[in-house]
């Protein structure tokens, strides 16, 4: 067996941060894989500059001073259209360009190295993608080559595939995609697969960043059914945070009299200040929030209470508690049944959040024993574990999921009809016979959509196919059509008609939104060109660095007073020509340079610096 076939991960893939794990076959336990610096989560946040791109805590760090070309949120824009007004409204608040690009798709306008860059969304989460794939390549001491991804449980069929294509542009394949939800609730099966006597009924509640998504489970033995799930693809713990910014901004204008509205820069200052003081109101009753200079040099400081941040968020917090109730209706189970509550998420600590839950739950003690920034990463490990056949000892668990959204095709009248509802349990298939609307007919039009209203048109298309090639048939003649959906969620449909035999399908991997396979190998050589750049970046860094660091030593060496005038003379004027060289950096070409420089220098210092030191 070839060592990268032994490793198969599982990422969650967030919107604000993204963490990856692996099931370690000698321990029996899944291990949740730190990054180089030594954090279990990585912001899933990418900068460009004038030298190089930064990925990750590298990339958050230095958001601040460079916030046009920091790209954040890329799972907000993923499979969406530009002008889907949910990417109209984020845009407002993003300091980084968005455009429309061809077919409507977003693109983020980035400079680099001086150039402007444009990126889609697949290719800033196939940056993000890499850089877990590394971390955990760093971690394994082997190449990793699967994972299975989490999406949002409500995440749409062209939102998955748009992750599909980031992944296998990260040089990943997906094993699979499962919900975020359902990879908490393995992760919390594990936890609790020892004392799970009958059936138990587990909501599990997950606010991250971006996105929310509840799910009502059972589990019975190693059977794990997703009854409903539920969830909004746009609230999260960003959402709180806009909402300070908006209200700090609004207090300056008050207090100072000046409008930072405009300021990508202020901006993101204030974006971050405001994160960090909702951390602190999730153990402290108040903070304060204190940016020096935010704008025209004029410093900010701010009091804020737990109570104000309630209450600018109030109305978000009780859209999550609806969500939770819809839920329940639809799994058409009363709350008093559901046995544990397990919150996942980062934005799931907010103590008013946890208060409604339990309020909601009649007093309910929340479950709190799974890292709610872990959990998802887990579960998705363990489901890689699962599917790769030769890893051993993994705990028997088994996965029923459901479909998130209603899928059908339209009818007369325009009307949607239903072929698969909502929170059916997949893989699934059905067929079901349609006629011919019209006398004399030899082609029909197979649409596919997705949604829950009637009218065709209040629902998302998701592509279309013609069946033709048999002869004229009379109004009502009947034509089978069948739609299919994978373990991945992804979506099949095919039609055929009988008395031919003619059938056609379409795996709906074509419509608009995707990236067609050229573009695709496009981006992947684009990575590797990243991967080239940035390489050739460290090689530099590194070797400026060290070449800095021998100036360092031998003018050390210079002061001491017991080295001949000889030596000094040589070493006086390697600093000069060293200092010289460092100077001139400007370009890649100065690697090899500064490189042997350092290697000559050795062969002639090295002696003498060590008996000094
Ligand atoms: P996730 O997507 O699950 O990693 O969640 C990230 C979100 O959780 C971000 O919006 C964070 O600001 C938020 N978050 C993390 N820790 C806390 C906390 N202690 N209190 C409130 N929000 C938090």
């Amino acid at each position: 067996m070839a060592k990268e076939d032994q490793f198969a991960v599982g990422i969650d893939l967030g919107t604000t941060y993204s963490c990856v794990a692996v099931w370690q076959e000698q321990h029996n336990r899944v291990e949740i894989i730190h990054n180089d610096q030594g954090n279990r989560t990585t912001p899933s946040c990418i900068a460009f500059t004038d030298k190089q791109r930064l990925i990750g805590d590298a990339a958050k760090n230095q958001a601040a001073a460079n916030p046009e070309n920091t790209v954040f949120d890329a799972k907000r824009l993923i499979g969406r259209k530009y002008s889907d007004p949910i990417i109209q409204k984020d845009k407002m608040l993003w300091p980084f360009k968005v455009v429309a690009g061809v077919n409507d798709q977003p693109m983020i306008i980035v400079k680099y190295k001086g150039q402007e860059k444009r990126l889609c969304a697949e290719e800033v989460s196939a940056m993000v993608l890499t850089n877990m794939r590394q971390i955990a390549e760093a971690y394994l001491e082997s190449p990793v080559k699967k994972a299975v991804v989490t999406v949002p449980a409500y995440f749409n069929d062209s939102q998955r595939k748009a992750t599909i294509d980031a992944a296998a542009i990260a040089g990943l394949t997906v094993m699979r995609i499962i919900n975020e939800p359902t990879a908490a609730a393995i992760a919390y099966g594990l936890d609790k697969r020892t004392n799970c006597v009958g059936d138990r009924n587990i909501f599990i509640f997950d606010l991250g960043g971006g996105t929310f998504d509840v799910s009502l489970f059972t589990f019975k033995d190693k059977v794990i059914q997703v009854k409903a799930t539920e969830g909004n693809t746009h609230l999260g713990g960003e959402d709180f945070d806009n909402r300070m910014v908006n209200y700090f901004v609004e207090e300056f204008k008050r207090k100072k009299k000046v409008d930072i509205s405009g300021n990508p820069r202020a901006l993101r200052r204030l974006r971050t200040a405001c994160e960090r003081a909702k951390r602190t109101l999730s153990y402290a009753v108040d903070t304060t929030i204190e940016v020096d200079a935010l704008f025209q040099g004029i410093d900010f400081s701010s009091l804020v209470t737990r109570a104000r941040f309630e209450e600018i968020n109030m109305d978000l917090f009780e859209e999550c508690m609806k969500t939770v109730d819809a839920c329940l209706t639809y799994a058409n189970m009363d709350k008093s049944s559901v046995d544990d509550v397990v919150l996942v998420g980062g934005s799931s600590r907010i103590p008013k959040v946890q208060k409604l839950l339990q309020e909601f739950f009649e007093g309910k003690d929340l479950c709190k024993n799974i890292n709610p920034d872990e959990a998802v990463a887990h579960g998705a490990a363990v489901q890689a574990a699962l599917l790769s056949e030769d890893i051993k000892n993994v705990p028997d668990l088994e996965l029923l999921d459901v479909t998130p959204l209603s899928l059908g095709t339209s009818v007369k009248g325009d009307i949607m009809s239903v072929m698969i509802p909502r929170n059916t349990t997949i893989p699934v298939k059905r067929t079901q016979e349609f006629c011919t609307a019209e006398d004399n007919q030899s082609s029909v039009l197979v649409d596919v959509y997705e949604g829950e209203r009637s009218r065709i048109d209040d629902n998302n298309l998701l592509g279309y196919f013609y069946l033709s090639g048999f002869p004229q048939v009379p109004l009502g003649h009947p034509l089978y059509v069948c739609f299919a959906i994978d373990e991945n969620g992804i979506l099949t449909v095919s039609a055929e008609e009988k008395t031919t035999g003619n059938r056609n399908q379409v795996t709906i991997t074509n419509n608009i939104e995707r990236l067609s396979p050229i573009e695709i190998k496009r981006i992947i050589q684009e990575a590797e060109r990243y991967q080239v750049e940035d390489r050739k970046f460290r090689r530099k860094a590194n070797a400026l660095n060290a070449l800095d660091d021998y100036v360092y030593k031998m003018e050390k060496v210079l002061k001491k007073d017991d080295i001949s005038s000889q030596q000094r003379k040589k070493i006086s004027s390697a600093v000069i020509k060293a200092t010289n060289l460092l100077k001139v950096n400007d370009s890649e070409d100065e690697t090899e340079m500064y490189e042997d420089y350092l290697i000559e220098l050795g062969s002639l210092f090295d002696g003498v610096i060590g008996n000094f030191e």
